[in-house]
Parts: structure tokens; C-alpha cells; sequence
């Protein structure tokens, strides 16, 4: 993603706390109070410029969502994007790396995480910094509810075959795994924005569910 520069992003964000969580750490175990019920909370890690997160806060109204974006100049996209929205109530944003997972939510307060065409990360020596590197296969797991799941969305082959092994590798179930989702596109699949782009280009859409075990 082309990183532009936006002086005015962190003044930006700051005039949206509603939204744009500024003090994430400080809402670790407390997300019910945030949303004000306890309805249950899928976030996604790599939001980019929100486009899925919105699109699934506003299609379904009775579940909470988080997106978890570690660069200032995407988040305010979304910020930019969920405004246009008006702000969907059960909607949050977060600035935040996904490493720090631990960091912001208790064990079993979270649903279910959203993988969507995270970065491939192709060098071997970055291997460690795919989002479903087992490292952080047993982040996720650590905030989870027992049985939780990750949906996850991707053009990339090679990132998707990775993902399959490292998946079962951590003794996950995989289920719906699709080659060609846009083949019968499910009627309630939300677009994100790479999807647009690249399934526009002719680009096969991979996907999984993985469930972990306990
Ligand atoms: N999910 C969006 C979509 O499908 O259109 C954006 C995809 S973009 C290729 C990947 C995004 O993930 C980038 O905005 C990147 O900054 C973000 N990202 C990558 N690693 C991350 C991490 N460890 N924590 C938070 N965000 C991350």
C-alpha cells in the first residue's frame, strides 16, 4: 500500500475518540463497557482503509467490530470512511501493531478475527511477519473465546498455501476453504478494498475459516 504522507492525521484522529480509540490499553477487558452490551466482537488485523469493517458494522448490526490498522495514514482513511458512515455504534478503530494483541484485549474477549489480503511478506526472512505466522496464530488464540475462528481473504497463492500448513501445522480446522470465492460469490460477503481491485484484474479470491481446537 503507497504510503502518502498526511501531516494532519494525528490532529485528525484525535477529534474522534468516539471512533478512533486513543487509549487502547486502557479498554483491555472493559470492550463491553465501550460498546455499551455485550454483544459478541470480531476485529480484523490490517484494516487498511476500513472498507470491510464498516461495510460488515453496518450489515450486521448485532455484532461489535474493531479494526486494527498500525499505520496513521491508512487509519485515517477509515476514519475518514466510518464518519462518512456516521459512525456506526458498533464500530471501533484502533492505530495499533497487531503484534500488541495481548496488550489490548483479556483471554476470550474477542469472537473472531478477520485476516483480509494481509501483506505476503514473500522472503523467507520475513517469514515471521506474515499475520498467520504461528506467532501470531497464538496471539490471536490468546484473546480469543475456546473455539474461536479466523476468516481470512487473500489473492496471494503463495500466502494462502503458507497459511493452510501453518493453519493445520497449529492444529486448526479448516472449513469453506474456497479457490475461486467470487466463483459463487456468497451472498453476504463484503468487499474489501484489495478484493475490488484484484478480483477486477481477474484475480482468483482464496478463502478459509480455521477454528482452533481445544
Ligand atoms: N485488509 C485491507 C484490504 O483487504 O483491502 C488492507 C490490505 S493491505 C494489503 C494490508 C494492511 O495491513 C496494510 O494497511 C498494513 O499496514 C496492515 N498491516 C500489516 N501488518 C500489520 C500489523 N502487524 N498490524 C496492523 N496492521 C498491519
Amino acid at each position: 500500500m503507497r504510503l502518502r504522507n498526511k501531516p494532519w492525521a494525528k490532529d485528525f484522529m484525535a477529534e474522534h475518540p468516539d471512533v478512533l480509540i486513543l487509549d487502547p490499553e486502557g479498554k483491555k477487558g472493559r470492550w463491553t463497557e465501550e460498546f455499551g452490551n455485550d454483544a459478541p466482537i470480531h476485529i480484523e488485523v490490517g484494516t487498511g482503509k476500513g472498507q470491510f469493517i464498516i461495510g460488515m458494522a453496518l450489515a450486521n448490526p448485532e455484532i461489535n467490530y474493531i479494526g486494527i490498522e498500525h499505520f496513521d495514514n491508512v487509519i485515517v482513511s477509515a476514519l475518514e470512511k466510518a464518519i462518512e458512515a456516521k459512525k456506526p455504534s458498533n464500530l471501533r478503530l484502533m492505530r495499533v501493531n497487531g503484534e500488541e494483541l495481548e496488550s489490548l484485549f483479556v483471554g476470550s474477549e474477542i469472537s473472531r478475527v478477520y485476516l483480509n489480503f494481509s501483506d505476503p511478506w514473500p522472503k523467507d526472512r520475513h517469514e515471521k511477519r506474515r499475520l498467520t505466522h504461528p506467532n501470531f496464530l497464538a496471539k490471536y488464540e490468546g484473546v480469543l473465546k475456546a473455539n474461536g475462528e479466523i476468516h481470512f481473504k487473500t489473492d496471494n497463492r503463495s500466502l494462502f498455501e503458507y497459511s493452510l500448513v501453518s493453519m493445520t501445522d497449529y492444529g486448526m480446522k479448516l472449513r469453506s476453504v474456497s479457490l475461486d470465492l467470487h466463483a459463487s460469490m456468497p451472498e453476504d460477503n463484503v468487499l474489501t478494498e484489495y478484493e475490488e481491485k484484484f478480483s477486477s484484474k481477474g484475480h482468483p479470491i482464496y478463502r478459509l475459516e480455521a477454528q482452533y481446537q481445544s
